[in-house]
């Protein structure tokens, strides 16, 4: 299982399923992308193979972007099938998450969310998990980061995810706890994956984010990484890693 995401200026369609590729050695059933296209997140995602990705991508256009994210999943919670395939959608469509790993006591949560009128269209833990960020964002009113961390600090379970929001083309957020996630830090674009081997001809700096911390990507900008439990900012050590 793996992620792969690109917030920067060029393509990230290549870089993302080329990624994705690099990772099949971690074991997956299912694959999926989400590319932010002009003003709108695009999904494609599949039972399968990397290659049955890139088939049914290509088949639906699913192609352009200078931000997006890719998944391969190894299923915990619902069958491998194209419904349980990552990305997943909150309910109302502005976010969209891809997550490596067990959210333990999503049944709980989901059950609060479903009292509070959420539906679902999938059976996995991480489809539970992007409501409660949606819930969080709309209750608290707000920004994507922090909606993402007081979410986590409710979560009990192991996780490297990454979040987008229609409403944020110059943003991802992502998280750690258990699964590993490297940043890639380029020239005004910045890499997110599993390991470093996605990004490695692009760039040899990297973050490697630690357990409980998360970070705020911005195109362009800066790479803002803090702890969940208690918002403490923390400077990020860019780790030159041999190409
Ligand atoms: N628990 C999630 C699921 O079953 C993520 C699995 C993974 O690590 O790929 O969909």
């Amino acid at each position: 299982c793996g992620i792969v995401g690109y917030i920067g200026h060029r393509q990230a369609y290549p870089i993302i399923i080329k990624g994705l590729e690099r990772l099949e050695y971690r074991g997956y059933d299912s694959a999926g992308i989400a590319l932010f296209d002009e003003e709108e997140i695009k999904l494609s995602k599949t039972k399968g193979k990397v290659a049955d990705l890139k088939r049914i991508s290509e088949e639906q256009s699913v192609t352009k972007g200078v931000l997006g994210m890719g998944h391969t999943r190894w299923a915990t919670h619902g069958v491998p099938d194209d419904l349980n395939a990552h990305p997943h959608f909150s309910n109302s469509g502005n976010l969209v998450i891809v997550h490596n790993g067990i959210i333990e006591n999503y049944d709980s949560i989901k059950k609060a969310l479903q009292n509070r009128g959420y539906t679902f269209k999938s059976e996995t833990d991480t489809e539970v998990l992007i409501n409660l960020i949606e819930d969080v964002k709309k209750n608290e009113g707000v920004k994507l980061g922090k909606a993402v961390q007081i979410a986590l600090q409710q979560v009990v379970g192991a996780y490297a995810i990454a979040v987008i929001d229609q409403n944020k083309p110059d943003e991802i957020v992502v998280a750690r706890l258990g699964s590993p996630l490297a940043i890639g830090v380029g020239e005004d674009e910045f890499f997110i994956a599993s390991d470093a081997s996605p990004f490695i001809e692009y760039t040899n700096n990297a973050i490697y984010l630690e357990d409980e911390q998360m970070a705020i990507i911005r195109r362009g900008r800066d790479v803002k990484v803090r702890q969940i439990a208690d918002d403490a900012l923390v400077t990020p050590y860019v780790q030159e890693l041999e190409m």
